[in-house]
C-alpha cells in the first residue's frame, strides 16, 4: 500500500530549523486513568489470596479443577461450575534459575522462577511463582513445596501475597 505513495504533502521539518526555534513546539504529559476488572473468577481468586487461600473452579464436564480459576473451561467451551479450595502446597513442574536482572546486570543471589502444580488442582494447572529458602543447586522437578505468605495485614489481593514457595516443611 505505502509503495503506491510517491510523495507526501507538507514540508519536512529539519532538525536545525527545529533547534533554531523556527517552529512552535508544544509538549505535554498525557494523564491516562483507567480501571480494569479482573472478572468474576479472578476476583474471587485474588480475594482468596488475601485470606491465605487458593481457590480454583471445577468443570463438571471434564472434572478438571482449574487453578487459577477460569469462568469458562477452554476444553469444553462451557461455564465452569463449583468453587474448590485447593491447598497452598504443590510440586515443582519446571523451573528456571536466573543470575541476570531485567536490566542485564548480574545477580549474586539468583532468582528462581518455578511452575508449581498446586495440590488439589488438576494436572497441568501450574502457577508461575518464585522460589526461595533453597540452594539453587538443590531445586529439582518433582520437589514438594509450600507457599510462604506475606503477613495478613500486608496482603492486598495479588499473586504477590504469596512471597514465594519453599521446600515443604508442614
Ligand atoms: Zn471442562
Amino acid at each position: 500500500m505505502s509503495s503506491k505513495i510517491h510523495s507526501y504533502p507538507g514540508t519536512e521539518v529539519d532538525l536545525r530549523e527545529l533547534q533554531a526555534g523556527k517552529f512552535l513546539l508544544t509538549s505535554y504529559e498525557t494523564v491516562l486513568r483507567y480501571s480494569w476488572t479482573s472478572g468474576v473468577a479472578m476476583s474471587r481468586f485474588l480475594d482468596g489470596l488475601k485470606e491465605g487461600e487458593i481457590w480454583g473452579k471445577k468443570c463438571d464436564k471434564c472434572e478438571r479443577i482449574l487453578v487459577p480459576p477460569r469462568a469458562y473451561c477452554e476444553e469444553d467451551f462451557a461455564p465452569t461450575d463449583e468453587w474448590v479450595n485447593v491447598k497452598d502446597t504443590g510440586t515443582v513442574n519446571t523451573f528456571s534459575i536466573s543470575y541476570v536482572n531485567n536490566d542485564a546486570s548480574r545477580r549474586k543471589k539468583p532468582i528462581i522462577v518455578s511452575v508449581i502444580d498446586i495440590d488439589g488442582a488438576s494436572s497441568g494447572m501450574g502457577m508461575l511463582h518464585l522460589m526461595d529458602e533453597i540452594d539453587p543447586k538443590e531445586v529439582e522437578v518433582g520437589m514438594k513445596v509450600e507457599a510462604v505468605w506475606k503477613p495478613r495485614a500486608q496482603r492486598r489481593g495479588a499473586i504477590t501475597d504469596i512471597r514465594y514457595f519453599r521446600p515443604r516443611r508442614r
